[in-house]
């Protein structure tokens, strides 16, 4: 049998394409949600994939949503830290409520599933998991302080994991997307859209797919060597 792979976020957007593509190398596939039971139910119907609902962002929710994930698949061995979301605005306009929710759910997230996973990974001397970052966290961006800030806070929680797991056989990687076609980028006004598209050397949004098939070459059992790293996967639109 494969290997349990869980997926945050997995329900939508890049996340469904990651379930998707992990699914189809054989790996047993769980999503998490944190709210649109809708769109939840018409992924699992449609793919197979089961759908916990949990928030990311609250560490005793976490804690008690990947036990029953490992009592009703199994040890989670694949972890793909994708939730997210955006509430921009600029910094005098910002409320703490947007700073602290874009912290929590994107930064803080990546605490509470690698915290509950990490103590059967080191027991079993394998794990990889993925942390998905953003083109934003390594090049800032107008009106995304808070995201930034969480974006760029994954890249750092990344390098220092890998550091801890790598004598366990546990990877650590990021992958900074750049701007990809889901709901989030559908949020964007057209017309700054448009303005980002130009500057997209490749000359087009990325595809949640991009994004997947990268997933899928970290979190191999062949990629034992590749730790630490951030993957730029954006069309050329950053070169770090
Ligand atoms: P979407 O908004 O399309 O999907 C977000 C997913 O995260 C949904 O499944 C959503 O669940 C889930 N989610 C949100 N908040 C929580 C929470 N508190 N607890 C559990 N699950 C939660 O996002 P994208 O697919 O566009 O983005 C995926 C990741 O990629 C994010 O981390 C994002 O920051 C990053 N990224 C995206 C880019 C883009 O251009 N799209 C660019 C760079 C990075 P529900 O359906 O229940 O709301």
């Amino acid at each position: 049998m494969g290997r349990v792979a869980l997926v945050t976020g997995g329900t939508r957007g890049i996340g469904e394409a990651i379930c998707v593509a992990l699914q189809g190398a054989g790996y047993r596939v769980v999503a998490n949600y944190g709210g649109n039971d809708a769109a939840a139910q018409e992924f699992s119907a449609r793919t197979g994939v089961p759908a916990y609902k949990f928030d990311v962002s609250d560490f005793d929710a976490v804690a008690a949503g990947i036990t029953q994930i490992e009592r009703e698949v199994g040890a989670v061995e694949v972890l793909v830290n994708n939730a997210g979301i955006t509430r921009d605005s600029t910094m005098h306009k910002m409320s703490y409520q947007q700073w602290e929710q874009v912290i929590h759910t994107n930064l803080t997230s990546c605490f509470n599933t690698c915290r509950a996973v990490i103590d059967g990974m080191r027991e079993r001397g394998f794990g990889r998991i993925v942390n998905i970052g953003s083109i934003n966290g390594q090049a800032g961006q107008y009106g995304q302080v808070n995201y930034a800030a969480a974006k760029s806070g994954i890249h750092g929680f990344t390098k220092a994991l890998a550091q801890e797991g790598a004598a366990k056989g546990i990877t650590v990687n990021a992958i900074a997307p750049g701007y990809v076609d889901t709901d989030m980028v559908r949020a964007v006004p057209p017309q700054v859209l448009e303005k980002i598209i130009a500057r997209i050397p490749v000359g087009r949004l990325g595809k949640p797919e991009d994004i997947a098939r990268t997933v899928l070459f970290l979190v191999a059992d062949e990629a034992g060597f590749i730790t630490g790293s951030t993957v730029s996967v954006n069309g050329g639109q950053h070169m770090y």
